[in-house]
């Protein structure tokens, strides 16, 4: 079963219509990079958009001279310059190390809670599966945020911590196995504009490369998926239904 035909089977609604979404990082500015441009066009229709943002982001800067502090309240600052620009209002940061020895179900417990009291109809994060993605913090957020998903739904988990609230979809950004495509051309150049808020990471001399790269990328998934003859933009999902998210082998080719 695919997750499209699985989705109008359960009667959920597509990407773009769904009514509210928690979009969870593991690092001030990957959501941006991820989904910049379609957070940018549910902000412009009005769904609830909650960023949650998993570490402090602290290994942001490679230099040991500057202080840790100081780079935290850095990236904090772009992620609200980031979020101005895309038009999201309420956006959270859980204070984990980034790269520190924080486990998956530490996370889980800040997570669950959460998504019990925003009751989102749709949670988007990093996908952890993803083959050669090395980065612990991804791994570790992408899999704690769909292991949240099942914990959130039952009421003998992290029992007092809110009421169960069952999240119907799941979608993961930076996927190899993606299978819904967004066209975002209207809103790509704000997503450029939110990734390069966040200065610290984005705004040297290697923007411009970066820049071509994102956009040759979007631009390929366009022309695979929508027009080869004209120059619009794609961002790439994977969307499961919360059904799939487990013991479920299929889910990988749906
Ligand atoms: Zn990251």
């Amino acid at each position: 079963m695919d997750y499209e035909l699985a989705r109008q089977m359960l009667r959920l609604p597509s990407l773009l219509e769904v009514p509210s979404v928690m979009v969870i990082e593991p690092h001030p500015d990957d959501n941006e990079v991820g989904a910049g441009a379609l957070v940018k066009q549910w902000c412009d229709q009005g769904v609830a958009v909650t960023y949650l943002t998993v570490t402090d982001g602290r290994c942001g800067s490679e230099d040991p001279t500057v202080s840790v502090d100081d780079v935290i309240r850095v990236r904090r600052e772009e992620r609200r310059a980031a979020n101005r620009i895309l038009g999201v209002k309420a956006s959270y940061n859980l204070g984990f190390e980034d790269g520190g020895a924080w486990t998956e179900h530490q996370s889980m417990q800040a997570l669950v809670p959460l998504i019990r009291q925003f009751r989102p109809a749709l949670v988007l994060t990093v996908d952890p599966w993803t083959p050669y993605e090395s980065h612990p913090d991804h791994v570790k957020t992408g899999k704690a945020v769909a292991a949240s998903i099942i914990y959130a739904k039952n009421g003998v988990a992290f029992r007092g911590q809110g009421d169960p609230w069952e999240v119907p979809q799941i979608a993961f950004y930076g996927s190899a196995y993606a299978n819904v495509f967004v066209d975002v051309t209207a809103t790509w150049d704000t997503k450029l504009a939110a990734i390069k808020a966040h200065a610290s990471q984005f705004d040297g001399p290697s923007w411009p490369l970066l820049e071509q790269f994102f956009t040759s990328q979007a631009h390929k998934l366009y022309q695979e998926h929508y027009d080869s003859n004209t120059a619009g933009r794609s961002e790439a999902f994977k969307v499961l239904t919360a059904l799939q998210m487990h013991f479920f082998p299929d889910a990988v080719r749906s």
